[in-house]
Order: structure tokens, then C-alpha cells, then sequence
């Protein structure tokens, strides 16, 4: 196949269904020519995962749980087995329980604390350990922050200290993986509805908050989300490592309320 992405193998974490950023930035992938895998958390999930990765051309599918290192272990022996050798990867992936997306962030608990940061900032570390050592020949590392990392929005709460520190653990991954050819980098996205974002309060408020205000005043979608991790994941993006990239309409830059925007 022709394309950006032509000869390049790549593992997709955090695929739930065709809402997914995960999807996105897969046909993105596809699209270019690239041949994919895919893991999902939970047989339920199954039944949806597998009918599009079949619809990308894939069939390899395999379960990965990623609060339990064991089951990330099984996940990268078998696509060892099938692929030996990868060339990218993308983790989409994460997780707080939602009672905690709503209120105050100072009331959070410490044991949904320690879950939140270990499904949605410990695992992409320890995946990137692992997909590393299947990266002879460099490689490119992605997973996906939002700007509740950097500022203060209603709701995100444990979830923003989760990506700051995301944020945080992907500039010491790039520094020590540079130097073998691998490069790492997040994709600040703008607000998405997704089965995750779902679990945040007044979700829809913060969406036209979003389309009101950015400088392209209109949300972005999983399809902007996949053509930038396009750029990052292939070649185009060789000389970029360590970078958080916001794809938000350009929201992280603007400094008060539209003037235009309606009353909401
Ligand atoms: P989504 O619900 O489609 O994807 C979240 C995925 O995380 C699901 O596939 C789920 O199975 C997976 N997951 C959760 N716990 C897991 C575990 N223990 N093991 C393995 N997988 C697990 O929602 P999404 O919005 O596409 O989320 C993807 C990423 O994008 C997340 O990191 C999210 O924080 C981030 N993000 C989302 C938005 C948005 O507005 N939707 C904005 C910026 C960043």
C-alpha cells in the first residue's frame, strides 16, 4: 500500500467503540497505509472492537486490563509472537470513578486517587517500557491529555492532576527513549462525547463553553484528532519528541469569553 503510513505496524490501546478518539486516529492510521492492532479492556467490548478492526483490515484483537501488569505482559508476548517488531503506538486510555467528575477536587478519595493515576498515567509508562523493546528500529509513542492538565475546568478535578502528570511523564519518556529513535508526544484534545466523557459533569455545558470560544469557534472532532496523530505518528513529525500538541480549535490560547459568544 501507498501512503504516509505504508510498511508501519502499530498497536491501538483504548479502542471502545466508533466514538472513540482511538478510532479516529485508527482510520487516520488505515487510511495511510498502516497495519494495526488492537486491545481492549473487558470481553464486552469485544463484540464492538472486533467488527472494526475487521473493517480496518486487522485481526489481531487482544484483551489488555491495563491496572494489572500481568495481563500487559500477555498483550505484548502475544504481539510479539505476531509481529515482532512495532512501529507505533497509541494509548487512549483513561480512567476515574465519575462520582469524583463533579464537585470539588479537594474531596477526592485517596484510593480513587491512586486508581485514577495508575489506569490513566502509570500504564502508558509501563506500556511504553514494553512497546519500546519491540522498537529496534525507533519508533513513535502517543497517548491523549486534555487542557485540564494546564488550567482549572469545572469537574475534571482528579482527572486534571492525572494529566499533568501524563504530561509530565511524557517529556522523561521522550528524553529517555530518544536517544534509540523513539519519540513520544501527547494530543491535547478539545472537548469529544465519548462513552469517557460521559462520566463528566455538565459535559455538554463545557462543549458549547468550547465552540463558543475557541478561535475556530466550532469543536473538534475524532477525525482533527486523527489527522494530527497522523503527523506525529509518521515520519512527518521526525523531528518532534516530548511535545504536547493541542488539537482544541485553538481554545488553550484565548484568554477571556468570546465577545460574539451567545449567553449561556
Ligand atoms: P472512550 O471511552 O472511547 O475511551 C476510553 C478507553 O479507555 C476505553 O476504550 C476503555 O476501555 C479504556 N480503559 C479504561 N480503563 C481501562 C483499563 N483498566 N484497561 C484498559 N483500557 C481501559 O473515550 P475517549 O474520550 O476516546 O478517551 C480516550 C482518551 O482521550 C482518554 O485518555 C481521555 O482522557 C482522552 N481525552 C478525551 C477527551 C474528550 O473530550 N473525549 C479530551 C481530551 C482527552
Amino acid at each position: 500500500t501507498a501512503g504516509l503510513m505504508a510498511g508501519k505496524r502499530g498497536l491501538i490501546m483504548g479502542l471502545a467503540n466508533d466514538k472513540s478518539i482511538a478510532w479516529g486516529i485508527a482510520k487516520a492510521c488505515a487510511d495511510q497505509g498502516a497495519e494495526l492492532a488492537f486491545s481492549y479492556q473487558g470481553e464486552a467490548l469485544l463484540k464492538r472492537v472486533g467488527p472494526l478492526a475487521e473493517s480496518l483490515g486487522s485481526d489481531i484483537v487482544l484483551p489488555c486490563d491495563v491496572s494489572d501488569g500481568e495481563s500487559i505482559d500477555k498483550l505484548f508476548a502475544d504481539l510479539k509472537e505476531r509481529w515482532g517488531k512495532l512501529d507505533f503506538l497509541v494509548h487512549a486510555i483513561g480512567f476515574s470513578d465519575k462520582n469524583e467528575l463533579r464537585g470539588r477536587y479537594i474531596d477526592t478519595s485517596r484510593n480513587n486517587f491512586a486508581m485514577s493515576m495508575d489506569i490513566s498515567v502509570f500504564s502508558f509508562t509501563a506500556i511504553c517500557r514494553r512497546a519500546a523493546a519491540m522498537m529496534p528500529d525507533g519508533g513513535s509513542l502517543l497517548t491523549m491529555t486534555y487542557y485540564g492538565a494546564e488550567r482549572v475546568m469545572p469537574h475534571y478535578n482528579v482527572m486534571g492532576v492525572c494529566k499533568a502528570a501524563l504530561e509530565a511523564s511524557v517529556r522523561y519518556i521522550a528524553e529517555d527513549l530518544g536517544r534509540d529513535g523513539i519519540r513520544c508526544n501527547a494530543i491535547s484534545a478539545g472537548p469529544i462525547k465519548t462513552l469517557a466523557a460521559s462520566g463528566i459533569g455538565d459535559f455538554r455545558y463545557i462543549m458549547k463553553w468550547n465552540e463558543y470560544n475557541s478561535p475556530l469557534r466550532r469543536n473538534v472532532t475524532i477525525e482533527d484528532v486523527g489527522k494530527s496523530a497522523l503527523y506525529l505518528l509518521s515520519d512527518l513529525g521526525s523531528g518532534v519528541t516530548g511535545e504536547v500538541h493541542h488539537v482544541d480549535s485553538g481554545y488553550h490560547v484565548v484568554g477571556m469569553k468570546a465577545l460574539d459568544a451567545p449567553d449561556m
